[in-house]
């Protein structure tokens, strides 16, 4: 029988009618023919205020621990939906992430996926299970404790989950019925895309869209899951939500396929540091160990053998960053004599894979924020996308006027 995988977010299970309606999407595909494998999220809301607890309780907490709570918002929203299903006479059970096994690396709060293995699910489905639920989010490590995928990590579950069985299709229902130019929420003028390259969604996610989680795409692009996004609050039809896919497959080529923005973001600089061979081993090894996601960089001009040294990192990791710099400089692996925190920083990418045929898409973005008032801070390029640190007081208005500038709202 043809397998299918069907994901909702928070917001499509926040509430028991959400799970009802969500699970009335389930009953149609079951008598559609499919044995059906659900990956829910927390209800809406949840996680946060579990990382909230965490934080409050421990502000370095150990990550083990944080798992142990985070992970917990999926379990009830697995467990209720089986029994929505079971209400409605549809045989289904809940399966959390260690039942599977979902096996993952022990990176905490931030775990692969490394296998999963298919047994134990097509052993129910053979005795007469229609429906699989199982809590996103969430695995187990070599070691045998409970790990979490990162946030947004139930897409994740969702394609692998589509890779390991063969589905036909993977559904994310979320709250938007398809993935946009940009964040819909930052611009109506945003337009819905029917197809996106799987590459674009890869450089949109990990800039910050968070319609999908960034490991969500590399995995369908490396196994090739037909993944499509969609509305879980619209009636269904064919040609619904948008289907990431190979490049081959898509007939638009705006040379900007769309503008992704992240909020999170700190810029932190360590002051006079010495410039000698092996000064960024010794500051970024530390920030590595330490577990601080480093991602833009800069190393300004040196003055008589000492220079500055600028990284931008989630703002949430900004504690984290300060203790694993003053520990090297305690221990005399760097010295430096200021570290600063700009906590006010927001990220502004355009992505498309049409720029690695156009000159000129850089400068004019630079333009387009010149002509804003809008100061950049650190510039970052890659072969399809260009990304700015500028004040986060200025991020919707940077969305806006690169939307406009590239007339994202027309198709090309
Ligand atoms: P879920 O809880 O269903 O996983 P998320 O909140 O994680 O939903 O992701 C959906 C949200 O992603 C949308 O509500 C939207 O605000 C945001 N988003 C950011 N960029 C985009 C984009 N380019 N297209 C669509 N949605 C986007
Ligand atoms: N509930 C988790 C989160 O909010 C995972 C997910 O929803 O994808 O990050
Ligand atoms: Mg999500």
């Amino acid at each position: 029988m043809p397998t299918l995988v069907m994901k909702f977010g928070g917001t499509s299970v926040a509430n028991l009618d959400r799970i009802a309606r969500a699970s009335k999407r389930v009953a149609r595909e079951v008598a559609n023919g499919y044995n059906v494998i659900v990956v829910v999220s927390a209800m809406s809301g949840k996680t946060n205020e579990l990382v909230g607890w965490v934080n409050e309780t421990s502000p370095l907490y150990d990550a083990r621990e944080y798992d142990a709570v985070v992970s917990s918002g999926e379990n009830v929203t697995a467990g209720l939906m089986a029994l929505r299903l079971q209400e409605m006479d549809i045989p289904a059970r809940s399966w959390q992430g260690w039942q599977v096994p979902v096996q993952t690396t022990s990176a905490h709060a931030n775990a692969r996926i490394e296998a999963i293995p298919t047994d134990n699910i097509e052993a129910k489905f053979a005795d007469g299970m229609k429906v699989a639920v199982v809590a996103g989010f969430q695995g187990i490590s070599p070691e045998g404790r409970i790990t979490t995928l990162g946030r947004g990590g139930s897409d994740t579950t969702a394609v692998a989950f589509a890779a390991a069985f063969g589905a036909e299709r993977c559904d994310i229902y979320t709250d938007v019925d398809g993935v946009y130019t940009t964040d819909p929420r930052i611009t109506s003028k945003a337009r819905k895309l029917d197809r996106i390259a799987f590459e674009e969604m890869l450089e949109l996610a990990s800039l910050g869209a968070k319609v999908l989680q960034t490991r969500s795409v590399e995995l369908a692009m490396r196994y090739r899951v037909k993944l499509r996004v969609l509305s879980s609050f619209e009636e269904p039809s064919d040609n619904a939500g948008t289907l990431v896919c190979a490049e081959e497959d898509i007939m638009e080529n705006n040379v900007v396929a769309g503008v992704a923005y992240s909020r999170d973001e700190a810029k932190m600089t360590l002051i006079s540091v010495a410039d000698r061979p092996g000064i960024a081993a010794a500051i970024f090894g530390p920030l590595a160990d330490a577990g601080v996601n480093v991602d833009m960089i800069v190393q300004n001009i040196s003055e008589e053998g000492r220079t500055d040294m600028t990284f931008s990192c989630p703002f949430d990791q900004v504690k984290r960053a300060q203790k694993a710099m003053e520990d090297a400089k305690a221990s005399g692996s760097i010295n430096f004599h200021d570290l600063v925190a700009d906590e006010g920083v927001a990220k502004v990418s355009i992505v498309g894979i049409g720029m690695r045929s156009h000159a000129g898409v850089a400068a004019k973005m630079f333009a387009t924020l010149r002509d804003e008032g809008i100061n950049i801070k650190v510039i970052t390029t890659s072969e399809i996308k260009v990304s700015v640190l500028i004040d986060r007081k200025y991020m919707e208005l940077a969305v806006q006027a690169l939307h406009d500038a590239f007339e994202l709202e027309k198709a090309a």
